[in-house]
């Protein structure tokens, strides 16, 4: 009998896995691949997913072989920002969500699936946790209406049985934890973006770049073997346009978005490797507790990669949910309550306006006007620049930066009106023309 059974060992799973063993609870970790693998992902962490993983003392590991950086470079429509998450922002960020704001670094990076998803599942393994890879959880266990266990068959055939005090659903998107479950999906988002992806040597972008034009976007950082994770996205109706032409409309979006990113790619990159690519990334919400059951990570929820953050929620959720089921486990508190602290911090008004904020960039609508104009007063405002980026990747909150009052503020300190960018000239033509698929 083990204290927890967790299904999925990646950045959901691994990571709660270890959390409850280093808290000296018995822990069980079934995966059905094997590890390292890659998963259809990018892998960019921000500033809040590289502190989790120094918090968990895993940074020193993960940055033996990726390169970090805190620049972040945006472009929307030939405005440029520059800016870093300030540590501030991000102590307060662990400290109101996780009570204890130590080991935030400001550093971001892009960590190749094969090598982080290696390192978090040796770590559950060192600190203690039984690793079976190879072995598929089909069914789950009942008793008197609560899960007890599950059971499941190894890649050779072999069935097995196991119980546990507690199941983890740590099994990602299309999760077989929640299916067995019967649980619905809520608040779901169809819109979404197509992305494609492939990794580039040749050139040293330093740090993040982000570039965004009409319904376009593209993103280049630097990741493991001295590659750059270089990425296009758009609305997902154009995604079957895109995908006739891989190849080429790979270079055509990048062109389109940024002239010089296209030019730098063609011209001084090597393709590595072959392309990655989805057109379904629509959001959901799961219930996220029940009798002898708690979901982390995708399986709970999904968003849209347009900001970058699924893993990072994924280790805010093993943190969250470890620290709720290991208090349980402790006897310090019934698993109800336990279970319920870990729905309040996860539903939070914070996180539903960041889920929000997530599905509606997700849309890939050209930029308002007044939107534009954001970006333009932002230009010369550094602290504020620093509060937006933060913002964008959930580390300050969304409706403290976009209140009318900070707003009105910005624009106020600016002293500059959006006459003086190129943009806005025929804005509303420029506006229209975007409407038109590129690819089709
Ligand atoms: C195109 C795309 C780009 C993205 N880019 C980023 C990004 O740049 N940055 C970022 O932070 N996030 C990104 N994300 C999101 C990120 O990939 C996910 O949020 C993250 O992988 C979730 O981790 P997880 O552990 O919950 O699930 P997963 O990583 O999906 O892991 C689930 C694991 O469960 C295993 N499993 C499933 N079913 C069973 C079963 N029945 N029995 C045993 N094992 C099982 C699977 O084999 C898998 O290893 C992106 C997502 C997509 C689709």
């Amino acid at each position: 009998m083990f204290d927890a059974i967790v299904v999925g060992a990646r950045c959901a799973g691994s990571a709660t896995a270890m959390l409850l063993s280093r808290a000296g609870h018995r822990v069980l970790l079934l995966e059905r691949s094997r590890l390292p693998s890659d998963v259809l992902s990018t892998h960019f962490l921000w500033p809040h997913g590289l502190s989790y993983l120094n918090r968990w003392g895993l940074l020193d590991e993960v940055s033996r072989t990726t390169p970090s950086h805190t620049a972040v470079h945006l472009v929307n429509e030939g405005i440029e920002l520059t800016g870093e998450v300030p540590e501030k922002l991000l102590r307060t960020h662990f400290e109101e969500l996780h009570g204890d704001g130590t080991g935030v670094v400001t550093a971001h990076a892009s960590v190749r699936r094969r090598v982080l998803d290696k390192i978090l599942l040796d770590a559950a393994d060192e600190a203690g946790a039984e690793v079976r890879e190879g072995c598929l959880v089909d069914e789950l266990v009942f008793e008197d209406g609560r899960v007890t266990g599950v059971r499941g068959r190894t890649r050779e055939g072999a069935r097995f049985e196991e119980r546990a005090r507690i199941v983890v659903g740590a099994d990602g998107r299309n999760s077989f934890v929640a299916r067995a479950l019967g649980l619905a999906k809520h608040d779901e988002r169809a819109r979404c973006t197509f992305a494609y992806w492939t990794y580039y040597s040749g050139f040293a972008p330093g740090g993040l770049h982000l570039h965004r034009r009409g319904r376009l976007a593209a993103a280049v950082v630097p990741t493991n073997f001295d590659q750059n994770m270089t990425l296009v996205w758009g609305p997902s109706e154009w995604g079957s346009a895109f995908r006739s032409d891989v190849a080429g409309n790979f270079q055509r979006a990048l062109s389109l978005v940024s002239p010089e990113l296209g030019e730098t790619v063609r011209s001084e990159g090597r393709q590595e490797e072959r392309f990655y690519g989805t057109l379904d990334q629509a959001a959901y919400l799961r219930p996220l507790y029940g009798p002898g059951w708690v979901l982390v990570g995708d399986a709970e929820s999904f968003k849209d990669q347009c900001t970058a953050t699924g893993m990072t929620h994924a280790f805010r959720d093993a943190e969250l949910a470890a620290a709720a089921v290991g208090s349980w486990l402790r006897g310090d508190r019934p698993l109800d309550a336990a279970l319920r602290t870990y729905q309040e911090r996860r539903r939070s008004q914070n996180a539903a306006a960041y889920y929000d904020y997530v599905c509606t960039l997700a849309e890939m609508r050209p930029l308002r006007h007044d939107e534009l104009q954001l970006m333009a007063a932002l230009r010369g405002n550094q602290e504020e620049t620093d509060r937006y980026i933060a913002t964008h990747a959930d580390i300050a909150p969304v409706s403290r930066f976009f209140e009318p009052s900070n707003l009105f503020l910005i624009n106020d300190a600016a002293r500059e009106t959006s006459e003086q960018h190129a943009i806005f000239d025929g804005f509303a033509e420029t506006s229209r023309g975007y409407l038109r698929n590129p690819f089709s």
